[in-house]
Protein backbone atom coordinates (compact mmCIF):
# COMPACT_ATOMS: atom_id res chain seq x y z
CA UNK A 1 0.00 0.00 0.00
CA UNK A 2 1.28 3.81 -0.94
CA UNK A 3 0.57 6.87 1.09
CA UNK A 4 -1.53 7.45 -2.40
CA UNK A 5 -4.09 4.92 -2.16
CA UNK A 6 -4.05 5.61 1.79
CA UNK A 7 -5.27 9.06 0.32
CA UNK A 8 -7.81 8.20 -2.45
CA UNK A 9 -9.55 5.14 -0.61
CA UNK A 10 -11.63 5.19 2.06
CA UNK A 11 -11.36 1.65 3.27
CA UNK A 12 -13.68 2.49 6.50
CA UNK A 13 -16.32 3.02 3.79
CA UNK A 14 -15.71 0.27 1.85
CA UNK A 15 -16.11 -2.34 4.40
CA UNK A 16 -19.03 -0.18 6.07
CA UNK A 17 -17.69 0.38 9.39
CA UNK A 18 -17.71 3.69 11.09
CA UNK A 19 -13.65 5.09 11.80
CA UNK A 20 -14.36 3.80 15.77
CA UNK A 21 -15.15 0.11 14.86
CA UNK A 22 -13.29 -2.34 17.08
CA UNK A 23 -11.17 -4.94 14.86
CA UNK A 24 -13.51 -7.93 15.65
CA UNK A 25 -16.49 -5.56 13.97
CA UNK A 26 -14.07 -4.84 10.73
CA UNK A 27 -13.45 -8.91 11.08
CA UNK A 28 -17.16 -9.49 10.50
CA UNK A 29 -18.02 -6.81 8.34
CA UNK A 30 -15.28 -7.88 5.86
CA UNK A 31 -16.54 -11.62 6.04
CA UNK A 32 -20.18 -10.19 5.18
CA UNK A 33 -18.99 -9.02 2.49
CA UNK A 34 -16.35 -11.20 1.18
CA UNK A 35 -18.50 -13.81 1.14
CA UNK A 36 -21.49 -12.00 -1.20
CA UNK A 37 -18.72 -10.41 -3.42
CA UNK A 38 -16.42 -14.06 -3.68
CA UNK A 39 -15.96 -14.93 -7.56
CA UNK A 40 -17.14 -18.25 -6.93
CA UNK A 41 -20.36 -16.78 -6.04
CA UNK A 42 -20.06 -14.45 -8.59
CA UNK A 43 -19.12 -16.53 -11.71
CA UNK A 44 -17.64 -13.99 -14.52
CA UNK A 45 -18.95 -10.87 -12.72
CA UNK A 46 -16.99 -8.48 -13.03
CA UNK A 47 -17.86 -5.64 -10.59
CA UNK A 48 -18.37 -8.59 -8.62
CA UNK A 49 -15.06 -8.81 -8.82
CA UNK A 50 -13.57 -5.89 -8.01
CA UNK A 51 -15.19 -5.01 -5.48
CA UNK A 52 -14.22 -8.47 -3.48
CA UNK A 53 -10.32 -6.89 -4.37
CA UNK A 54 -11.35 -3.54 -2.73
CA UNK A 55 -12.90 -4.95 0.11
CA UNK A 56 -9.89 -7.64 1.13
CA UNK A 57 -7.52 -4.32 0.64
CA UNK A 58 -9.62 -3.05 2.63
CA UNK A 59 -9.45 -5.27 5.38
CA UNK A 60 -5.82 -6.05 4.77
CA UNK A 61 -4.83 -2.77 5.87
CA UNK A 62 -7.67 -2.36 8.62
CA UNK A 63 -7.17 -5.52 10.34
CA UNK A 64 -2.92 -4.85 10.68
CA UNK A 65 -2.83 -2.68 13.71
CA UNK A 66 0.39 -0.80 12.66
CA UNK A 67 -0.90 0.02 9.38
CA UNK A 68 -4.31 0.85 10.27
CA UNK A 69 -2.81 3.33 12.78
CA UNK A 70 -0.44 4.63 9.36
CA UNK A 71 -3.83 4.54 7.42
CA UNK A 72 -5.77 6.82 9.79
CA UNK A 73 -2.37 9.29 10.26
CA UNK A 74 -1.84 10.17 6.41
CA UNK A 75 -5.65 10.97 6.18
CA UNK A 76 -6.21 13.15 9.01
CA UNK A 77 -3.11 15.25 7.83
CA UNK A 78 -4.36 15.16 4.29
CA UNK A 79 -8.38 14.53 4.36
CA UNK A 80 -9.78 12.06 2.46
CA UNK A 81 -9.92 13.27 -1.31
CA UNK A 82 -7.16 15.96 -0.88
CA UNK A 83 -8.28 18.93 -3.37
CA UNK A 84 -6.29 21.56 -3.96
CA UNK A 85 -8.23 25.01 -5.67
CA UNK A 86 -7.19 25.67 -9.15
CA UNK A 87 -6.70 29.30 -10.55
CA UNK A 88 -7.09 31.01 -7.61
CA UNK A 89 -5.41 33.42 -8.82
CA UNK A 90 -7.28 36.29 -11.26
CA UNK A 91 -10.65 34.49 -9.71
CA UNK A 92 -11.79 32.31 -12.03
CA UNK A 93 -11.72 28.45 -12.09
CA UNK A 94 -12.82 26.91 -9.07
CA UNK A 95 -11.77 23.34 -7.47
CA UNK A 96 -10.61 20.49 -8.73
CA UNK A 97 -9.58 16.92 -8.14
CA UNK A 98 -5.64 16.88 -7.53
CA UNK A 99 -3.55 14.92 -9.31
CA UNK A 100 -2.34 12.38 -6.39
CA UNK A 101 0.12 10.72 -8.29
CA UNK A 102 1.76 14.10 -8.85
CA UNK A 103 1.95 14.43 -5.43
CA UNK A 104 3.10 11.27 -4.54
CA UNK A 105 5.62 11.03 -7.83
CA UNK A 106 8.84 10.74 -5.68
CA UNK A 107 9.48 9.02 -2.79
CA UNK A 108 10.73 12.07 -0.49
CA UNK A 109 9.50 13.19 2.61
CA UNK A 110 6.55 15.04 3.59
CA UNK A 111 8.09 18.68 3.23
CA UNK A 112 9.88 18.05 -0.06
CA UNK A 113 6.55 16.79 -1.46
CA UNK A 114 4.86 19.71 -0.27
CA UNK A 115 8.01 22.00 -1.66
CA UNK A 116 7.55 20.45 -4.56
CA UNK A 117 3.76 20.78 -5.13
CA UNK A 118 4.85 25.01 -5.24
CA UNK A 119 7.99 25.07 -7.12
CA UNK A 120 7.82 26.94 -10.02
CA UNK A 121 3.64 26.59 -9.64
CA UNK A 122 3.39 30.36 -9.16
CA UNK A 123 2.11 30.15 -5.77
CA UNK A 124 -1.34 27.98 -6.85
CA UNK A 125 -0.75 24.21 -6.88
CA UNK A 126 -2.62 22.71 -10.18
CA UNK A 127 -2.42 19.77 -11.80
CA UNK A 128 -2.59 20.41 -15.70
CA UNK A 129 -0.41 22.81 -17.77
CA UNK A 130 -1.46 26.31 -18.29
CA UNK A 131 -0.82 28.69 -20.82
CA UNK A 132 0.91 32.01 -19.87
CA UNK A 133 -1.23 34.82 -19.77
CA UNK A 134 -1.73 37.77 -22.88
CA UNK A 135 0.37 40.80 -21.90
CA UNK A 136 -0.65 44.00 -22.73
CA UNK A 137 2.10 47.29 -23.28
CA UNK A 138 2.72 50.31 -25.14
CA UNK A 139 5.33 51.69 -27.17
CA UNK A 140 6.22 55.06 -29.26
CA UNK A 141 7.80 55.21 -32.33
CA UNK A 142 9.40 57.76 -34.68
CA UNK A 143 7.49 58.17 -37.97
CA UNK A 144 10.48 56.88 -39.44
CA UNK A 145 10.86 53.76 -37.21
CA UNK A 146 6.90 53.31 -37.67
CA UNK A 147 7.43 53.30 -41.86
CA UNK A 148 11.09 51.13 -41.45
CA UNK A 149 9.70 48.65 -38.93
CA UNK A 150 11.84 48.59 -35.93
CA UNK A 151 13.38 46.60 -32.90
CA UNK A 152 12.26 47.75 -28.94
CA UNK A 153 13.19 46.66 -26.09
CA UNK A 154 9.96 46.75 -23.99
CA UNK A 155 9.68 46.86 -20.21
CA UNK A 156 7.22 44.36 -18.93
CA UNK A 157 6.00 44.60 -15.30
CA UNK A 158 3.86 41.73 -14.06
CA UNK A 159 3.16 39.81 -11.17
CA UNK A 160 4.90 36.40 -10.50
CA UNK A 161 5.63 33.76 -7.68
CA UNK A 162 7.58 35.62 -4.39
CA UNK A 163 11.17 34.83 -5.32
CA UNK A 164 12.58 34.12 -2.04
CA UNK A 165 9.70 31.54 -1.14
CA UNK A 166 9.08 30.14 -4.88
CA UNK A 167 5.79 31.20 -4.41
CA UNK A 168 4.85 28.85 -1.58
CA UNK A 169 4.34 32.30 0.59
CA UNK A 170 6.09 30.29 3.80
CA UNK A 171 8.93 31.78 5.41
CA UNK A 172 12.62 29.82 4.46
CA UNK A 173 12.87 26.44 5.93
CA UNK A 174 8.79 26.08 6.17
CA UNK A 175 6.20 24.84 4.08
CA UNK A 176 2.78 25.05 4.10
CA UNK A 177 0.21 23.01 5.48
CA UNK A 178 -3.22 21.65 4.65
CA UNK A 179 -5.61 23.59 6.08
CA UNK A 180 -7.52 22.39 9.18
CA UNK A 181 -10.50 23.33 8.33
CA UNK A 182 -11.29 22.85 4.72
CA UNK A 183 -8.79 19.43 4.86
CA UNK A 184 -7.04 21.23 1.71
CA UNK A 185 -10.47 21.56 -0.56
CA UNK A 186 -10.51 25.54 -0.31
CA UNK A 187 -14.20 25.04 0.27
CA UNK A 188 -16.34 24.68 3.04
CA UNK A 189 -19.62 23.38 2.91
CA UNK A 190 -22.87 25.01 5.21
CA UNK A 191 -26.17 22.79 5.83
CA UNK A 192 -28.75 24.99 4.84
CA UNK A 193 -32.57 23.16 5.41
CA UNK A 194 -31.22 19.52 4.08
CA UNK A 195 -29.37 21.70 1.15
CA UNK A 196 -25.09 21.76 1.12
CA UNK A 197 -24.29 25.24 0.44
CA UNK A 198 -20.30 25.40 -0.83
CA UNK A 199 -17.98 28.31 -0.25
CA UNK A 200 -14.41 29.21 0.03
CA UNK A 201 -12.83 28.33 3.60
CA UNK A 202 -12.35 31.57 5.00
CA UNK A 203 -9.71 30.17 7.39
CA UNK A 204 -7.73 29.47 3.96
CA UNK A 205 -9.03 31.72 1.98
CA UNK A 206 -9.87 29.83 -0.40
CA UNK A 207 -6.67 28.62 -0.96
CA UNK A 208 -6.55 24.69 0.98
CA UNK A 209 -3.56 25.75 2.62
CA UNK A 210 -2.13 27.68 5.84
CA UNK A 211 0.87 29.41 6.02
CA UNK A 212 2.21 29.46 9.79
CA UNK A 213 5.40 31.39 9.48
CA UNK A 214 4.91 33.77 6.55
CA UNK A 215 7.55 34.68 3.75
CA UNK A 216 9.48 37.98 5.23
CA UNK A 217 9.17 39.11 1.25
CA UNK A 218 5.86 38.78 -0.03
CA UNK A 219 3.88 39.11 3.46
CA UNK A 220 2.95 35.31 2.77
CA UNK A 221 1.22 36.07 -0.58
CA UNK A 222 3.43 34.17 -2.65
CA UNK A 223 3.49 36.69 -5.49
CA UNK A 224 5.55 40.37 -6.03
CA UNK A 225 6.01 42.14 -8.98
CA UNK A 226 8.81 42.05 -11.50
CA UNK A 227 10.33 42.91 -14.66
CA UNK A 228 11.71 41.98 -17.77
CA UNK A 229 12.72 43.28 -20.68
CA UNK A 230 11.95 42.10 -24.00
CA UNK A 231 13.34 42.65 -27.63
CA UNK A 232 10.23 42.68 -29.83
CA UNK A 233 10.54 43.14 -33.55
CA UNK A 234 7.51 45.68 -34.95
CA UNK A 235 6.63 45.38 -38.32
CA UNK A 236 7.45 47.96 -41.40
CA UNK A 237 4.63 49.86 -41.39
CA UNK A 238 2.71 49.98 -38.28
CA UNK A 239 0.00 52.95 -38.11
CA UNK A 240 -0.02 55.12 -34.82
CA UNK A 241 -2.69 53.30 -32.35
CA UNK A 242 -2.42 49.91 -33.77
CA UNK A 243 -1.88 46.62 -31.46
CA UNK A 244 0.31 43.94 -32.72
CA UNK A 245 0.74 40.75 -31.69
CA UNK A 246 4.13 38.89 -30.57
CA UNK A 247 2.86 35.28 -30.09
CA UNK A 248 5.07 33.78 -27.27
CA UNK A 249 5.74 36.66 -26.05
CA UNK A 250 3.60 36.91 -23.36
CA UNK A 251 3.49 35.45 -19.25
CA UNK A 252 5.52 31.83 -19.17
CA UNK A 253 3.33 28.97 -19.31
CA UNK A 254 3.11 26.55 -16.04
CA UNK A 255 3.57 22.98 -16.23
CA UNK A 256 4.68 22.94 -19.54
CA UNK A 257 1.93 25.54 -21.03
CA UNK A 258 2.46 27.75 -23.63
CA UNK A 259 3.44 31.39 -23.29
CA UNK A 260 0.88 33.84 -23.57
CA UNK A 261 1.06 36.74 -26.23
CA UNK A 262 2.65 39.82 -26.04
CA UNK A 263 0.44 42.94 -27.62
CA UNK A 264 1.65 46.08 -27.83
CA UNK A 265 -0.17 49.70 -28.99
CA UNK A 266 2.06 51.49 -30.68
CA UNK A 267 2.00 55.41 -30.80
CA UNK A 268 3.66 57.12 -33.21
CA UNK A 269 5.59 60.79 -32.56
CA UNK A 270 3.94 63.09 -34.89
CA UNK A 271 6.51 64.37 -37.40
CA UNK A 272 7.40 68.31 -37.95
CA UNK A 273 6.68 67.66 -41.72
CA UNK A 274 5.11 64.60 -42.95
CA UNK A 275 1.84 63.27 -41.93
CA UNK A 276 -0.11 59.50 -42.78
CA UNK A 277 -2.51 58.42 -44.34
CA UNK A 278 -3.23 54.92 -44.93
CA UNK A 279 -0.11 53.96 -46.80
CA UNK A 280 0.83 57.29 -47.98
CA UNK A 281 2.70 59.98 -46.31
CA UNK A 282 1.06 63.85 -46.59
CA UNK A 283 3.08 67.00 -46.69
CA UNK A 284 1.50 70.74 -46.85
CA UNK A 285 3.80 72.29 -49.88
CA UNK A 286 3.72 76.73 -49.58
CA UNK A 287 3.05 78.22 -53.06
CA UNK A 288 2.73 81.87 -54.01
CA UNK A 289 -0.04 83.26 -55.78
CA UNK A 290 2.05 84.23 -59.01
CA UNK A 291 3.07 80.13 -58.86
CA UNK A 292 -0.58 79.03 -59.04
CA UNK A 293 -1.76 81.64 -61.28
CA UNK A 294 0.93 81.20 -63.64
CA UNK A 295 2.30 78.12 -63.49
CA UNK A 296 6.13 76.44 -61.96
CA UNK A 297 7.87 73.85 -61.37
CA UNK A 298 8.37 73.53 -57.38
CA UNK A 299 10.89 71.98 -54.72
CA UNK A 300 8.98 69.40 -52.69
CA UNK A 301 10.77 67.44 -49.65
CA UNK A 302 10.52 63.79 -49.30
CA UNK A 303 10.70 61.72 -45.89
CA UNK A 304 14.07 60.56 -45.72
CA UNK A 305 15.06 61.03 -49.31
CA UNK A 306 16.04 63.74 -51.87
CA UNK A 307 13.89 66.77 -52.54
CA UNK A 308 11.56 65.92 -55.61
CA UNK A 309 10.45 68.51 -58.21
CA UNK A 310 6.68 68.90 -58.83
CA UNK A 311 5.26 70.86 -61.82
CA UNK A 312 2.52 72.97 -61.14
CA UNK A 313 0.19 73.44 -64.11
CA UNK A 314 -1.05 77.10 -64.70
CA UNK A 315 -4.34 77.68 -62.96
CA UNK A 316 -3.84 75.37 -60.21
CA UNK A 317 -6.04 76.34 -57.64
CA UNK A 318 -5.29 76.53 -53.74
CA UNK A 319 -5.12 73.10 -51.78
CA UNK A 320 -4.88 70.80 -54.85
CA UNK A 321 -3.17 67.71 -53.87
CA UNK A 322 -0.29 66.19 -56.24
CA UNK A 323 0.50 62.67 -55.61
CA UNK A 324 4.05 61.52 -55.67
CA UNK A 325 4.33 57.38 -56.36
CA UNK A 326 6.85 55.36 -54.43
CA UNK A 327 7.77 58.18 -51.53
CA UNK A 328 5.23 57.03 -49.09
CA UNK A 329 4.95 53.81 -46.47
CA UNK A 330 5.48 50.55 -47.54
CA UNK A 331 2.91 48.10 -48.11
CA UNK A 332 2.25 44.95 -46.87
CA UNK A 333 3.09 43.62 -50.41
CA UNK A 334 6.35 45.57 -50.81
CA UNK A 335 5.43 47.85 -52.90
CA UNK A 336 5.52 51.76 -51.86
CA UNK A 337 2.48 54.33 -51.10
CA UNK A 338 2.83 57.74 -52.15
CA UNK A 339 3.16 61.11 -51.31
CA UNK A 340 0.48 63.55 -50.89
CA UNK A 341 1.76 67.52 -51.46
CA UNK A 342 -0.86 69.91 -50.27
CA UNK A 343 -0.32 73.27 -52.52
CA UNK A 344 -1.46 75.99 -50.31
CA UNK A 345 -1.17 79.62 -51.09
CA UNK A 346 0.98 81.73 -48.63
CA UNK A 347 -0.29 85.22 -48.87
CA UNK A 348 2.45 88.07 -48.49
CA UNK A 349 2.88 89.86 -45.08
CA UNK A 350 4.70 92.93 -46.44
CA UNK A 351 4.60 94.63 -49.73
CA UNK A 352 7.70 96.74 -51.35
CA UNK A 353 6.20 99.47 -53.81
CA UNK A 354 6.82 97.48 -56.78
CA UNK A 355 4.93 94.48 -55.55
CA UNK A 356 2.01 96.70 -54.30
CA UNK A 357 1.97 98.36 -57.75
CA UNK A 358 2.03 95.05 -59.51
CA UNK A 359 -0.47 93.70 -57.20
CA UNK A 360 -2.92 97.12 -57.86
CA UNK A 361 -2.50 96.50 -61.72
CA UNK A 362 -3.50 93.03 -61.06
CA UNK A 363 -6.38 93.78 -59.93
CA UNK A 364 -7.59 96.35 -62.39
CA UNK A 365 -6.66 94.09 -65.04
CA UNK A 366 -8.68 90.90 -63.68
CA UNK A 367 -11.91 93.22 -62.53
CA UNK A 368 -14.66 91.88 -63.97
CA UNK A 369 -18.35 90.73 -62.79
CA UNK A 370 -18.23 90.68 -58.85
CA UNK A 371 -16.62 86.94 -57.95
CA UNK A 372 -19.11 86.35 -55.63
CA UNK A 373 -22.23 87.18 -56.69
CA UNK A 374 -22.82 83.35 -57.96
CA UNK A 375 -22.73 82.83 -54.22
CA UNK A 376 -24.52 85.77 -52.54
CA UNK A 377 -27.55 84.56 -55.09
CA UNK A 378 -27.61 80.92 -54.10
CA UNK A 379 -27.35 81.89 -50.22
CA UNK A 380 -30.69 83.60 -50.81
CA UNK A 381 -32.25 80.14 -51.94
CA UNK A 382 -33.79 78.22 -49.22
ZN1 LIG B 1 7.55 35.09 -0.52
ZN1 LIG C 1 -9.41 26.02 4.42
Amino acid sequence: MSTKDYLEKDYYKTLGVPKTAKAADIKKAYRELARKYHPDANKGNADAEERFKSITEAYNVLSDEKQRKEYDEARSMFGGGFRVPTGTRGGAGGTGPFDLGDLFGGDSGLGDVLGGIFRGRGGTAQSRARRGADVETETTLSLGDSIDGATVALRLTGEGPCPVCHGTGAKAGTVPRVCPDCQGTGQQSRNLGGFGLSEPCKTCRGRGLVVDNPCTSCSGSGRAMSSQTVQARIPAGVADGQRIRLPGKGASGEHGGKNGDLYVRVHVKPHAVFGRSGDNLTVSVPVTISELALGAEIKVPTHRGAAVTVRIPPGTPNGRVFRVPGRGVRKKDGTLGALLATVEVTVPQELNNKARSALEDLRIATSGPDPREELLRRARQD
